[in-house]
């Protein structure tokens, strides 16, 4: 493809990307192509000779978009959203058109300093304690600062690193280094029931202990079952050096007791990570800022920028309040890597905050959405979507048939066809629940139906449904057709069941 083709057929692309988005409404939300499919349609082997734009587009069209489900409609419920704007593709494709291997300042300098600059921005925007923040209000360089890390998992697990390499550091102060080495099989950090999955999978990657404490009827990480975890794991041997408390679970949104978790951070010297993955984006929001108490007392904090706040797919920003010790557990000097001579304030090598040592020109779509939305937009964004969802759940309790599972506070909607409202006469085998079978069933002919897409989850022993709002570019119009379709295949499944 040469550039005359590009600038001819690239623009023909952008029609079809408009076309996709004006279209998004007339499409099912969720691809119901089969396991394998595309293995039945596609070549097995690279083409040996080029083929035209004409017919990977065509393929494109015919393949490839059967086993898409679009998570771009206003009709997607599903998970958390995947926000994305304009702005933010505008920026993406800029930074695919420098394609930069920003590793450190010498890369391209405004790779890093905008890095710098835009973490703060958000910071900023989302009232981030001052602490996390690169820059002093009096100008010179802060000890902490912002990064893009590609997910929440990546964060949590630099976050861990971090916290290993302050826990070592403390103990290599009192104990020889065989000492040391020794100790460390024996750390242990803290999650709840309710923290994603990815704590779990960040020990299991850097070889630690995981403690899943078990959450309290709120679906909260409170300080007594910390403190219980921690008092028993001590007495075991064990060496807590890491708690990651969660503002905005997954399965409901719950907010951990963050004051409570900081003391204990505290007193205990664990590292205390925030992971705010969904619900951080709401922050821009200060009425959702006393949710977030504790959160200043933090070592690290992150949110997805691409789960709620108008931002492609990935940007994850995670702060820290100090860099020392995720920088010196990162940080390897290689002759091939050359750094900044002489003056270095505000050059960060941000290939040291981070598990690769490449990193994409990120903070570009930052910029293009911070600016063309601004501060106002991003809020009325997010307004809008909890206007949504409290609607949402106002019309599910007037129905009479549901229970809500857990607060609605953000966009995110729990809810169960509630036991009194299944009067089944059916017999199922000991253990198994009408209710949940019912739920289970509601879920499935939701997807079946296929005129919005949702999923299912399972708290504490009940099969719920979650309904999660937050696609750009749904409105009420797709709030009050999910309505509609939730009430109406609840009343089959109901009559299946009776
Ligand atoms: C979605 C989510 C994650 C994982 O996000 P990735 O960026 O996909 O790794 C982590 N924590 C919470 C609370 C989440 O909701």
């Amino acid at each position: 493809m040469d550039i005359a083709s590009f600038r001819r057929q690239g623009k023909e692309v952008i029609d079809n990307i408009c076309d996709y988005y004006e279209n998004l409404d007339q499409i099912p939300p969720m691809s119901t192509v089969k396991p394998g499919y595309l293995y039945k349609i596609i070549p097995h082997d690279p083409p040996e000779e080029p083929e035209s734009f004409e017919d990977v587009q065509q393929d494109l069209q015919n393949k490839i978009m059967p086993g898409i489900t679009h998570w771009q409609s206003g009709n997607f419920f599903g998970w958390f959203p995947s926000s994305n704007s304009f702005p933010s593709m505008i920026g993406d494709m800029y930074s695919n058109m420098l394609n930069i291997v920003g590793f450190n300042w010498i890369c391209s300098p405004a790779v890093t300093e905008l890095e710098t600059m835009m973490t703060d921005w958000l910071g900023k925007l989302i009232g981030l304690n001052k602490r996390f923040l690169a820059v002093n209000a009096d100008g010179t360089e802060g000890q902490g600062g912002g990064s893009i890390q590609g997910s929440a998992s990546e964060a949590i697990i630099v976050a861990m690193i971090a916290g290993r390499e302050m826990a070592l550091d403390r103990l290599r102060g009192d104990n020889t280094e065989a000492e040391v080495d020794e100790m460390r099989h024996k750390f242990v950090a803290y999650f709840s029931d309710q923290t994603h999955c990815s704590g779990q999978k960040a020990s299991n990657i850097i070889g630690c202990k995981a403690c899943i404490v078990p959450s309290d009827d709120n679906y909260r990480l409170t300080q007594d079952a910390l403190l219980d975890a921690i008092r028993k794991d001590k007495a075991a041997g064990l060496i807590p050096f890491f708690v990651c408390g969660t503002f905005g679970t997954t399965n409901t949104t719950a907010i951990d007791d963050l004051v409570g978790i900081a003391d204990v951070a505290k007193t205990e010297k664990l590292w205390f990570h925030v992971d705010a993955a969904y619900a951080g984006s709401a922050l821009s929001c200060p009425e959702f800022r006393p949710l977030a108490l504790g959160i200043e007392r933090a070592d690290s904090f992150n949110f997805n920028t691409h789960k709620w706040m108008l931002i492609s797919f990935e940007c994850s920003v995670m702060w820290v309040a100090d860099s020392t010790h995720l920088v010196n557990a990162l940080s390897i000097q290689r002759e091939y890597l050359p750094r900044v001579k002489g003056e270095k304030t505000f050059v960060k090598d941000y290939r040291n905050w981070q598990l690769p040592l490449g990193r994409r020109f990120g903070a570009l779509k930052l910029w293009f959405m911070m600016r063309m939305y601004g501060a106002t937009g991003i809020r009325a964004n997010i307004r809008e979507d909890v206007k949504q969802a409290k609607w949402f759940e106002e019309k599910l309790l007037e129905d009479g048939r549901f229970e809500i599972m857990a607060p609605v506070v953000f966009g995110l909607v729990v809810f169960r066809i509630k036991p009194a409202a299944i009067t089944s006469t059916k017999v199922l085998p000991i253990g198994e629940c009408v209710t949940n079978k019912a739920n289970i069933d509601l879920v499935k002919a939701i997807h079946a139906d296929n005129r919005v897409f949702l999923v299912g989850t399972h708290i504490k022993g009940k099969d719920v449904v979650r309904v999660s709002i937050g696609s750009t570019i749904g409105n009420q119009q797709h709030a009050e057709n999910l309505l509609e379709v939730v009430l109406q295949l609840t009343t089959s499944v109901i009559e299946q069941w009776s």
